[in-house]
C-alpha cells in the first residue's frame, strides 16, 4: 500500500508535534503503523494524502452524525463567518442553540456554553461541588470524561490502552477526592455511598459508555444511580458528550427517563466545530457567574461558528428525525458481521446504541465493564484495522474508541463496508 506522503508527514510532524499529534489516539500506537493524514472529506468517505478513499467509522469521534461535509451544516459556517469569526460579545445563536437543547431534553432550564468536551466535565464537577459543598466525585473504571485532572483515574480511551491507571502531573491530593468503581456495579455504589455518602457531591456517568468500547447500562443502573445519589443528597451528572443527540433527539437521558441533575455535551451540539455545554435546573445552573459566584469562562466560548454549525445540525435532526434509520443501518452492519466472523470461527461480542457500535474479540459471553472490555484480543483487532485499511475501510485506530455510523452511511455504503470485511478476514490471518 503506498503511504509515502504519510509516511514522510509523519516523520516531519514528529520534529514539531508530541508524538506527531495533538491528540494520542491519533498516533497509532494501540495498532502500530503510519497514521494517515487525512486530506478530506466527503459523507461517509474520507481521503488521505496519498489519494486513498476509505469509508470512515472514526467520524472525528463522534461529532459528525451527518457526515462529512452535510450542506445544512458548511451552508451555516459559511454564512456566520461571512459576518466575522467571534466578538467576545452575545450573540443570538446562543439563545438558538439553547433553545433547541431545552426543547430535546425538557428538564434543562439553563445552559452554558464551553469549548470542549473536557471544560464542560470539569465545570459540571466545580458546579456539583458548589452546590453541595462536598469534595468528593464518584466516577467508573473505562469512562472518560475529557482530561482533567479529576477524571484521570481509570478513564477509557488512551489511558485504557497504555494501561496508565492516572497520569504523571496530577497531585495525590487532587484525585484523593475522584472515588472510583467498576461500571454496571450497583451494589458496589450503594457501598461506597453507605461510608461516604455524605461527603459526594456527585457522580458522574456516562449513562451508555462509549470510551472502553460501547459498554451498556445493565437493566436499573442508572435508576439505581439516581436514588442513591438522591437519598445521600448528591448531585447525578450524565456524560452525554457522545450520546447527546446520537441516540435519540435528547439522549440517554430522554430514552429512558432518568433525569440528571446536571448534564454535560459536546461533540454533535458544534456540528463538527469545538463546542462543549453543561446544562441543568435553574437552580443549580444559576451558581455560574454572572448570576452566581462560581466562576467560569472562556474567550471562544459561545462561538458563532460552533453555534451555528451546532444550530444546522440539531435543526436537521429535529428534521429529519433520522434515528429510526440509523439504528437499522447499525444493525444490519452487525449482522453482516456477525455472519462473516462466524463463518471464520472468531468469536466476537458486539455491543450498540443506534449510531454508535463495538466489536469485542472475546469468547465471553458479555461485555459489561472495563476489565470485561480489556481482556478482549487486541492483536487481532489491530490486524484487522490494517487488513480494511487496505480493503478501504477506516476503523478507529484502538480496540477501545468506538465506530461511529452518520446519515451519509447508507444501505449501499454499509455492503460495500461487509464487503470489505469480508475479503480482510478472508484475506489476512486471523483465527
Ligand atoms: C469526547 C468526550 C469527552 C471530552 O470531550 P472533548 O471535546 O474531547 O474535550 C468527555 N466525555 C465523553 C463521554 C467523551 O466521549
Amino acid at each position: 500500500m503506498n503511504i509515502e506522503r504519510s509516511t514522510h508527514l509523519f516523520v516531519e510532524a514528529k520534529r514539531c508535534l508530541p508524538g506527531g499529534v495533538s491528540s494520542p489516539v491519533r498516533a497509532y500506537n494501540a495498532v502500530g503503523g503510519v497514521p494517515r493524514f487525512i486530506n478530506e472529506g466527503r459523507g461517509a468517505y474520507i481521503f488521505d494524502v496519498d489519494g486513498r478513499k476509505y469509508v470512515d467509522y472514526v467520524m472525528a469521534y463522534g461529532p459528525l452524525i451527518f457526515g462529512h461535509r452535510h450542506p445544512a451544516v458548511t451552508e451555516a459556517i459559511e454564512e456566520a463567518l461571512a459576518r466575522g469569526t467571534g466578538f467576545g460579545a452575545p450573540s443570538e445563536s446562543e439563545i438558538r442553540l439553547a433553545g433547541l437543547i431545552k426543547e430535546a431534553f425538557p428538564f434543562v432550564d439553563l445552559v452554558r456554553f464551553v469549548n470542549s468536551g473536557t471544560e464542560a466535565t470539569m465545570s459540571a464537577v466545580r458546579l456539583a461541588r458548589a452546590q453541595t459543598g462536598r469534595d468528593y466525585v464518584l466516577k467508573f473504571e473505562g469512562c472518560y470524561h475529557g482530561h482533567a485532572d479529576t477524571f484521570l483515574v481509570r478513564p477509557g480511551s488512551g489511558g485504557s490502552t497504555s494501561g496508565i491507571p492516572s497520569s504523571p502531573g496530577i497531585p495525590k491530593e487532587v484525585v484523593r477526592y475522584t472515588l472510583v468503581t467498576p461500571y454496571n456495579d450497583i451494589g458496589a455504589v450503594e457501598r461506597i455511598f453507605e461510608q461516604k455518602g455524605r461527603k459526594i457531591a456527585a457522580i458522574i456517568v456516562e449513562p451508555v459508555a462509549g470510551n472502553m468500547g460501547v459498554v451498556l447500562p445493565k437493566k436499573g443502573f442508572l435508576q439505581g444511580l439516581r436514588e442513591a445519589s438522591k437519598s445521600y443528597g448528591a448531585l447525578l451528572i450524565f456524560d452525554e458528550v457522545i450520546t447527546g443527540f446520537r441516540v435519540a433527539f435528547g439522549g440517554i437521558s430522554t430514552k429512558i427517563g432518568v433525569e440528571p441533575d446536571i448534564l454535560t455535551l459536546g461533540k454533535i451540539i458544534g456540528g463538527g466545530l469545538p463546542v462543549g455545554a453543561l446544562c441543568g435546573k435553574r437552580s443549580v445552573m444559576e451558581l455560574l457567574a454572572p448570576q452566581g459566584p462560581l466562576y467560569q469562562a472562556g474567550t471562544f466560548s459561545g462561538n458563532p461558528l460552533s453555534m451555528s454549525a451546532g444550530m444546522a445540525t440539531l435543526r436537521t435532526l429535529k428534521e429529519e428525525n433520522p434515528y429510526g434509520a440509523l439504528r437499522r443501518r447499525t444493525e444490519r452492519l452487525i449482522e453482516g458481521l456477525r455472519d462473516i466472523f462466524k463463518a471464520k470461527g472468531i468469536p466476537v461480542v458486539f455491543n450498540h446504541e443506534t449510531a454508535v457500535f463495538s466489536m469485542f474479540f472475546t469468547r465471553g459471553e458479555r461485555v459489561m465493564n472495563l476489565s470485561d472490555a480489556q481482556s478482549t484480543d487486541k492483536k487481532l483487532y489491530a490486524e484487522l484495522f490494517h487488513a480494511l485499511l487496505a480493503e478501504g475501510v477506516m476503523l478507529p485506530p484502538s480496540p477501545y474508541e468506538a465506530l461511529f455510523l452518520s446519515t451519509a452511511h447508507g444501505d449501499t455504503v454499509i455492503e460495500e463496508t461487509l464487503k470489505a470485511f469480508g475479503k480482510a478476514v478472508a484475506r489476512s490471518s486471523l483465527t
